[in-house]
């Protein structure tokens, strides 16, 4: 396969996603961002990932076994996982999620990659039969995570606990390229002069959701 030029990917997906960051706290542009850069990485990706590749990946729903690790996301992807929880959630299964997340922020706040891996303590929107609830929107750095071992997943996290390392082997286009569009949209909230730090998903997706129930007991 021919090499990716990544520099030049970063640039695009800044250029592709900045006009719709301007005003988006205000407006739906952020979703418009979102669906723009969803789109545009996992068609990428489709065209990227050979036949070897996509039979190597061992990530798989029901699985979930790295969904206890400390993800980043940047206020677009969490508006846009607030929206998409409060179209598809019932009125009782948003205000017990919010419970649920709650707890979790105040379970593994503050916590570094370490000690949250540690507290094993799932991912809220993890469901019973381990899938991801979120699946559609999930977070770019989710969509990085490329084993190729379910086994080897387990074992390096087991050992991580007790201070041992095993290395995962990882897809490299896969992760590199959803990465990147992080950072492209990091780099393009930036020229917005919006803040680009990223923040923990719970309680990322957490404070939009109670900045809209605070908003709409104002009005
Ligand atoms: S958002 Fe989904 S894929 Fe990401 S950690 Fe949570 S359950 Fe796993």
């Amino acid at each position: 396969m021919d090499s990716f030029d990544f520099i030049s990917y970063h640039r695009q997906i800044r250029h592709m996603v900045k006009p719709y960051l301007a005003d988006f706290e205000r407006n739906s542009n952020s979703k418009k961002a979102m669906q723009h850069l969803i789109d545009r990485v996992e068609d990428d990706l489709e065209r990227r990932l050979t036949h070897e590749d996509r039979c190597r990946v061992a990530c798989q729903a029901g699985c979930g076994s790295c969904c206890r690790v400390n993800v980043a996301v940047l206020r677009p992807e969490a508006v846009n996982i607030a929206d998409y929880l409060q179209k598809t959630r019932s009125a009782a299964e948003l205000r017990d999620l919010k419970q649920r997340m709650k707890a979790l922020r105040i379970a593994i706040s503050g916590l570094d990659d370490d000690e949250r891996i540690a507290v094993r303590k799932n991912c809220v929107f993890l469901d019973e039969s381990g899938s991801c609830s979120i699946y559609p929107v999930r977070p770019l750095l989710c969509r990085s995570i490329t084993s190729t071992s379910a086994a080897d997943c387990r074992d390096a996290l087991a050992m991580h606990v007790f201070g041992e390392s095993k290395p995962v082997m990882m897809n490299l286009m896969q992760k590199n390229l959803m990465n990147v569009a992080f950072q492209g949209l990091a780099s393009a909230m930036e020229d917005q002069g919006l803040d680009a730090h990223g923040q923990e998903l719970t309680a990322a997706v957490l404070a939009v959701l109670v900045e809209r129930d605070v908003l709409k007991e104002l009005c």
